[in-house]
């Protein structure tokens, strides 16, 4: 087993969290609809909201177009803000006319946004009369991407959570089920069901499915495996349907997808012989792609800004697989459940903190000076200007980096801006 690291807790389960309420510089949940409309074919993300958020996601997703979009902006104009429009009659209106158009559509998730929270606009009643409307040839379903109180994967976790009802129940006599929760990319959702099948788990789901309407069932023989770790509300509605959590890391780098893939081989009865056997060649092509961006990353400090939850694991990945030291690792939330299994692997002497202040969190990084500095796209171009080397956390968010055969991938991503920041200074 050349290079892989042993899975060995290093006990910061414990460990103190500095919690900060102040400013936030974060992106708001419309952002998910980048990675979830090409994720799920054929659904169709109807933003309610400003030309604001009709700019943030074309800009967002403009360059990843290759087909006819399967999202837009239904946008509320002054007249609307005033009352002085029937924001609803015009919402059916656009409905209507988009499905008309759009005859391929099975899924529509009507996105509230901040504008529509100002004017209370109900899109819960709206997806219902719209629903009543349209099924069986097209489903309305709604949630908030809204930016005033979530951080940018929340839309992920609202969005699934509101398929959650609509998920068939289980028998109760049902065999068991894996449910891998989380959007992930079509090659990695491969991959990993490849080795879980041949492990021996058969009955593998995905949630979301690439078919909007294929929708797993769930009861109390799903085991649920969290893919991504901001889905809390997700969990927690699938949970009051019968699943059953299975704490486990996420599926980051060699040691996070051996013990992902080990927590569902634990509760399928799956000896570690057999899945260590099953997974060999894939460590060991994870691990030599991971002893190259060591190379660069062995020693280097680096600073986690609180952007997308996805902090914890990608520190546990970087501290623990490549070498690199942990300043401050922050996060917009800390769910202690879903995160244990990865907090356990973080060393002893790491600063946690979650929520943001960011003047303060500013004060920090400049009197610590990391190598680098994962951060969001607002905080990145003042940092590089102060002489600081950044990584933008929402291209660890757009690119498939789970599972052993993006382990390398995942790696270059810390790597390439230190490798850039070398180039310069030669
Ligand atoms: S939902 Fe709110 S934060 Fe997001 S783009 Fe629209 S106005 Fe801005």
């Amino acid at each position: 087993m050349a290079g892989v690291i042993p899975i060995e807790p290093q006990g910061c389960a414990s460990h103190e969290v500095l919690r900060e309420r102040g400013q936030r510089e974060v992106f708001c949940g419309l952002t998910g609809i980048v990675w979830m409309h090409r994720k799920m074919q054929d659904a169709f993300f109807l933003v309610v909201g400003s030309r604001t958020c009709a700019h943030l996601i074309q800009s967002a997703a403009g360059v990843m177009i290759f087909a006819e979009p399967r999202f837009a902006t239904a946008i509320i104009d002054e007249r609307d803000l005033a009352g002085l429009a029937d924001a609803n009659a015009e919402l059916d209106r656009v409905v209507a006319q988009l499905l008309q158009r759009r005859p391929d559509i099975r899924t529509l998730f009507l996105v509230g946004s901040c504008p529509s929270e100002v004017i209370k606009l109900d899109l819960a009643r709206a997806a219902q009369r719209l629903d009543a409307q349209h099924f069986p040839q097209v489903r309305v379903l709604n949630y908030s991407g809204s930016g005033i109180e979530t951080t940018f994967t929340q839309g992920e976790d609202a969005c699934l959570a509101a398929l959650v009802p609509h998920m068939p129940q289980a028998k109760p006599a049902a065999a068991p089920q894996l449910l891998v929760v989380g959007t992930l990319a079509d090659v990695v959702e491969d991959q990993l069901q490849r080795l879980l099948h041949a492990m021996g788990i058969d009955d593998v789901a995905f949630l979301p499915a690439r078919h909007s309407r294929s929708l797993p069932e769930v009861g109390q023989n799903t085991r649920m495996l969290l893919a991504q770790p901001y889905l809390a509300d997700t969990a927690r509605a699938l949970q009051a349907r019968g699943a059953v959590h299975v704490p486990a890391p996420y599926p980051l780098g060699a040691v996070g997808t051996t013990a992902w893939l080990g927590a569902a081989g634990d509760a399928f009865g799956v000896t570690r012989a057999h899945l260590l056997s099953v997974t060999e060649a894939a460590r060991q092509r994870a691990s030599r792609a991971l002893a190259k961006q060591r190379e660069v990353l062995q020693g280097k400090s680096v600073f986690f800004f609180p952007d997308s939850q996805l902090e914890i694991p990608l520190a546990r990945f970087v501290s623990q697989e490549l070498g690199m030291r942990l300043t401050e690792v922050g996060t917009p939330y800390l769910h202690r459940a879903h995160m244990a299994p990865e907090l356990e692997q973080l060393p002893q002497d790491v600063r946690l903190s979650e929520g943001q202040d960011v003047e303060r969190q500013l004060d920090r990084v400049h009197a610590q000076r990391p190598d680098l500095v994962v951060c969001g796209l607002g905080l990145a171009n003042p940092l590089e200007a102060r002489g600081l080397t950044t990584k933008w956390s929402i291209e660890l968010v757009f690119t498939p980096i789970q599972g052993y055969d993006q382990a390398g991938d995942l790696a270059e991503l810390f790597a390439r801006p230190l490798n850039r920041g070398m180039r310069l200074a030669a």
